[in-house]
């Protein structure tokens, strides 16, 4: 039985790394998700077959219990994940990230609470070998590998638990229910102390590990993700979601050592390493470090408000008719989405757009900026679900250089991405992240519904530039409006 458990965690580890493989191109992101989730399957079925549970007494119990709590979570699951609308993704995806860094958490909890006691007595018998062989009872991991799992289950509860607590203020500031970059001054340095003081707490619970010091623990590490992600400014979103992502990654695999289960360690490392990528690239997008995200709040309010309102000059409005000629006469147009496309869910109408310029003639391209909306690959998605062909869409690096030679820039419902101050301003809380190169085109053309302002509460002073119309109006009925322009020249 126990190479038939072995055997199919294997191979759920090989479907999951083929998966994630797969997931790098958008043509065959689909079949990745797919091999994913059957390898998710079968390590979730085959454990249903382990000794642990089968040879229990309490058994069935635990089988009802087991099946009870997949329903409810699967079930929710199912149904959220139908429903939820295009603009909500990040928020529930920070939301289960949260939830896979609490499940981590938990079983460093149960495992902690198990062994409760017995730490002590294995403590106070260690003599110059490692726990797992002062107490064969107290580990799942074998000796050999010479690995004390207390540690590494303690590892997993802080950060497991720093990522729930800190994925669930995320969810509550994407979601805009709260919008606070404060909580209390010094932030900074009440943080270190209490780092520091968890650091303590850990330690005590490795040498007693009586009941006490694991709750003020877990207390500690859940009060700690809330403090360390309150002031993280808004524009640097992006990176906090991959980081705590990468962290629930790693406390699954460090749980894994401790269940002695092989999918879990190779699937949190997978998810670990993976995440660790994504938070560099988005850092890098944004021209940030991972530390800078967490001691300069970014893109905080306070900032964005201080910015508002100094630029000077006006916004020149365009009606839709004249677009139309502008577009349809041009020899290139580079279609820049952002955020309001998803919320206008304007992307078909573009690709018809798109498709009627270039039966004119005029060469299209997209260009995607790496935080453009409020997920990784936000606006790729969402051109996939319209069925625009990938060979038009071009990474900011691919195509900057090219909004020289571009006739119109369309730039529908995007913002920071295109603000020019981020290059320009060095008192901007935007300044040093890369962003399109809009303002290089001979026209730019804005589709927004008013003067609000990006994500980062920042002004754009490429809407005051001469060479920048607006046209303004939801997403869809004007690029709605656009193409019956066009369709009537
Ligand atoms: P943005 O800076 O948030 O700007 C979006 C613009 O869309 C707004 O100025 C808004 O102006 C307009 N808009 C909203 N609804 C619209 C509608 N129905 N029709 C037309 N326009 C509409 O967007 P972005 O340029 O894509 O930049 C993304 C920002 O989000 C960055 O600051 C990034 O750091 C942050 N972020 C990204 C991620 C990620 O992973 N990609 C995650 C979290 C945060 P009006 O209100 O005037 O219409």
């Amino acid at each position: 039985m126990s190479i038939l458990i072995q055997a199919t965690y294997f191979l759920a580890a090989i479907l999951f790394i083929l998966g994630l493989k797969q997931m790098s191109s958008p043509v065959t992101a689909r079949r990745g998700i797919h091999w994913a989730g059957i390898g998710m399957v079968l390590a979730t079925l085959v454990t249903f077959l382990a000794p642990e549970l089968s040879d229990n007494p309490q058994a069935v119990t635990n089988y009802i219990l087991i099946i009870i709590a997949i329903a409810i979570g699967g079930g929710y699951a199912w149904v959220s994940g139908k429903k939820v609308a295009m603009t909500d993704m990040p928020q529930m995806i920070a939301m289960y990230n949260g939830m896979g860094g609490g499940a981590a958490a938990t079983i460093a909890a149960v495992e902690l609470l198990k062994a409760q006691g017995e730490i002590a007595a294995a403590r106070e018998s260690f003599v110059g070998s490692v726990i797992n062989e002062a107490d064969p009872s107290l580990m799942t991991v074998s000796g050999v590998m010479g690995v004390d799992v207390t540690i590494l289950a303690i590892l997993g509860a802080i950060i497991g638990t720093i990522a729930f607590s800190g994925s669930v203020i995320a969810w509550a500031k994407l979601d805009g229910r709260l919008n606070s970059n404060k909580l209390l001054p010094q932030q900074q340095l009440i943080n270190l102390v209490l780092a520091l003081v968890l650091v303590g707490f850990a330690v005590a619970v490795y040498f007693t590990g009586d009941l006490m010091p694991i709750i003020i623990f877990f207390v500690l590490a859940l009060v700690l993700g809330v403090f360390i992600t309150v002031p993280v400014g808004g524009a640097d979103m992006p990176v906090i979601i991959s980081l705590f992502n990468a962290l629930t990654g790693l406390a699954v695999g460090f749980e894994g050592y401790v269940l002695g289960n092989a999918a879990m360690i190779i699937a949190g490392t997978v998810v670990g390493s993976a995440g660790s990528l994504l938070t560099h690239l988005m850092a890098k997008a944004m021209n940030r470090s991972v530390s800078n995200v967490f001691f300069s709040g970014f893109g905080t309010t306070a900032g964005a408000s201080a910015d508002a309102g100094e630029s000077g000059g006006s916004m020149k409005e365009i009606q839709s008719q004249d677009v139309g000629i502008m577009m349809a006469y041009a020899s290139q147009v580079v279609i820049i989405p952002g955020y309001g496309m998803a919320v206008a869910q304007a992307q078909h109408k573009v690709w018809e757009l798109t498709q009627l310029l270039t039966d004119k003639g005029v060469k299209v391209k997209f260009a995607i900026h790496p935080v453009a909306g409020r997920m990784p690959g936000h606006m790729n998605v969402l051109l996939a679900e319209a069925g625009v062909p990938y060979d038009l869409i071009y990474d900011m690096e691919d195509i900057n250089s090219d909004f020289q030679n571009t006739t119109v820039t369309l730039v529908i419902g995007a913002n920071d991405v295109v603000n020019p101050a981020a290059k320009n301003d060095p008192n901007s809380p935007l300044f040093g992240m890369p962003i399109l190169n809009a303002e290089q085109s001979d026209n730019v053309i804005v589709i927004k519904r008013g003067r609000g302002t990006g994500f980062s509460g920042v002004e754009n002073p490429l809407f005051l530039l001469d060479n920048t119309r607006m046209l303004f109006g939801d997403g869809q009925k004007a690029v709605n409006e656009l193409i019956q322009s066009v369709k009537e020249l």
